[in-house]
């Protein structure tokens, strides 16, 4: 616990703190062991293993950083979070209003099981069906146990919110990001300590990224877990100039690329088209499953921080604001690119069709008077794909 910061004999405070982490960790474990944790249908088995957790305060400076950039300009502080989460469990006015130093953030992440990876590791094409069972699963386990993490809390007189529970929460779509919501766990855990992003968009944890992730506010001062990382896509071998991008080309869908990173339109409609094949094809019991995640098996940071990695990630001395604003940029020009091109492809197929108007008029001579109007207002319309 030193060597970031942390001091090495704990003040009594911080000692209380994390006490508290204990036993919200024995809880986590008490729940997974349930049998609320099952994978379901034909599988006897559970859907996620033991979690790891992050923990910050919402006071941390790093959370204004995060949230002043791309995606993050959607969600929710922590305190607003917080309050908003609250307000369906108490009314406003009798909430005592918290600092940000009041509150922390706790971030968990599920592992997936070694069953369901050893059978997503062998997938090429399509998701291995105990992976999309778990992605079936997880909704429902993650919100039964942060819902089980709060009550426990509650119980022992300690305010906690589950953001995502909370009445104005909402997912919606982002024309950068296909769809983002008030509250990011990805970007809560990258500011508890749990990991960075990848190519991929992925978390990738000292688990790895094989993992779905859940979190809550709570008032409570539990002490930061150490970020052992000084940029948001440390942990990636090809952002720190090694090779990789094992995850490009086990993606079915060519939804990345090592220059544009992840395509989230192309994943999103490969997404869509799984959930299609399950429903027309099966399993039956689990229509309205959908997931892929092969970019998160069979790849060099499935199951821990990949190996290759620089030794000290704190020596590369760059600061986490020069990463986000660089790599928002090369988002920004790639996807200006990649719109470019579909853009380009639309007027041309467009144009084509325009060609070819007349002649299937010659076919419809009833209603020459009408038809150059409408030829024009139409067109457009057909060629968007
Ligand atoms: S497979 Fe390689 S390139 Fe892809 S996210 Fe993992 S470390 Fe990065
Ligand atoms: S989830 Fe599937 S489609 Fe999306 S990027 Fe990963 S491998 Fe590609």
């Amino acid at each position: 616990m030193s060597g970031f910061g942390f001091p090495k004999t704990p003040t009594p405070q911080e000692t209380a703190g994390l006490a508290w982490a204990a036993r919200l960790e024995e809880e986590a474990r008490r729940f997974l062991d349930s049998p609320r944790n099952a994978i379901g249908g034909r599988f006897s088995e559970k859907a996620f293993d033991y979690p790891i957790f992050g923990y910050a305060s919402a006071a941390d400076p790093l959370w204004t950083q995060v949230l002043n950039h791309g995606a993050g300009m959607a969600h929710w502080p922590p305190l607003t979070a917080f309050l908003e989460g609250r307000a369906k469990i108490e009314p406003r006015a009798k909430l005592a209003w918290p600092s940000h130093a009041d509150l922390t953030v706790v971030v968990f992440a599920l592992p997936q099981t070694e069953a369901t990876m050893a059978d997503q590791r062998r997938a090429k094409a399509e998701p291995a069906e105990r992976w999309l069972r778990s992605r079936f699963a997880h909704d429902r386990v993650i919100g039964e146990l942060t819902e089980h993490l709060r009550v426990f809390l509650e119980s022992q007189g300690v305010e906690a919110s589950v953001p995502e529970s909370a009445r104005t929460w909402k997912s919606f779509p982002h024309p950068d990001f296909q769809i983002t919501s008030m509250w990011s766990h990805r970007h809560a855990a990258f500011v508890t300590g749990l990991g960075t992003f990848g190519l991929s968009d992925g978390l990738i944890t000292k688990i790895g990224k094989a993992h779905r992730l859940g979190s809550l506010v709570c008032r409570l001062r539990i002490p930061p877990t150490p970020r052992a990382y000084a940029g948001p896509y440390d942990h990636c071998l090809h952002f720190a100039g090694r090779k990789c991008g094992v995850c490009v080309r086990r993606c079915p869908a060519g939804a990345l690329s090592l220059e544009g990173g992840h395509d989230k339109t192309l994943c999103q409609n490969y997404l869509n088209f799984v959930g299609a094949q399950v429903h027309k094809y099966g399993p039956f019991d689990i229509r309205g499953a959908y997931g892929c995640g092969l970019c998160q098996s069979a790849v060099p940071c499935e199951r821990g921080l990949p190996a290759g990695l620089p030794e000290d990630l704190r020596q590369r001395g760059v600061r986490t604001a020069d990463w986000l604003a660089v790599h928002a940029e090369l988002q920004r020009e790639a996807w200006a690119t990649a719109r470019q091109k579909e853009d380009d492809e639309a007027r041309r197929k467009a144009a084509g069709k325009r060609r070819k108007k007349p002649a299937a008029d010659k076919k419809a001579p009833a209603k020459p008077a009408a038809s150059p109007a409408k030829t024009t207002k139409t067109a457009p319309k057909t060629a968007t794909p």
